[in-house]
């Protein structure tokens, strides 16, 4: 296949994935932020995330520098993209509609800050996340090419290590023992798995 399919297909999905962010980060921004943990990690595994998901992929696409590294994009992984890319939208759109003015994209917790344990977040407790790994996933399998393509992949797996962890640890110290029985019923990504 020509590769620029995929390019386009990756292009127009990048479009898609941040114009269903938009409405709900100034929505979000509407609730005051009243305790953060955003620190020097923090912020540079959201730099990491920029570049394996931005900036790789625009020099892919926009000049010959990681030539060396191209693969011929095949029609499989290409219906894969495209399969996993619809799938995250999906779930990036509910999980933003059901955690609502919650949202935040670092370690914050705003003001009158509500614990959801429904709607999507009753299968698991991190249905955004699992949203951004399917469309690193997607990036994976239309970029064909081995630096861009799992560039956003790579960072966010680093992101999920050091986050998850810290994530919970914050909201149970702010919501105690509902947020330990919500640990008790659910998993963190994969219902009824991990
Ligand atoms: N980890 C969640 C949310 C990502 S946004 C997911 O993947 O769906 C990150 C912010 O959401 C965190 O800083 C925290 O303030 C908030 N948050 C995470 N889980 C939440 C929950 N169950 N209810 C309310 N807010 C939550």
């Amino acid at each position: 296949m020509n590769p620029w399919i995929g390019k386009a297909a990756f292009l127009l999905g990048l479009f898609v994935f941040v114009a269903i962010r938009v409405p709900h980060d100034k929505r979000s921004k509407e609730a005051k932020i009243t305790e953060s943990r955003k620190g020097g990690l923090e912020a540079t595994l959201l730099a990491l995330m920029g570049i394996g998901g931005f900036v790789l992929p625009c020099v892919f696409i926009l000049s010959p520098l990681f030539s060396f590294a191209d693969y011929a994009l095949r029609l499989l992984p290409f219906s894969g993209g495209i399969v996993s890319l619809g799938f995250s939208f999906w779930l990036f759109h509910r999980s933003h509609a059901d955690l609502g003015t919650n949202w935040s994209n670092s370690l914050e917790l705003r003001e009158n800050h509500q614990l959801v344990i429904s709607g999507i977040y009753k299968s698991i407790r991190h249905p955004m996340y699992a949203a951004i790994f399917v469309y690193a996933l997607a990036q994976a399998l239309l970029l064909s090419n081995w630096v861009a393509g799992p560039g956003c992949l790579v960072a966010f797996v680093l992101m999920l290590v050091f986050r998850l962890r810290p994530e919970e640890r914050m909201m149970l110290e702010r919501f105690g023992q509902p947020y330990q029985d919500y640990l008790a019923k659910t998993k963190r990504l994969i219902p009824g798995i991990w």
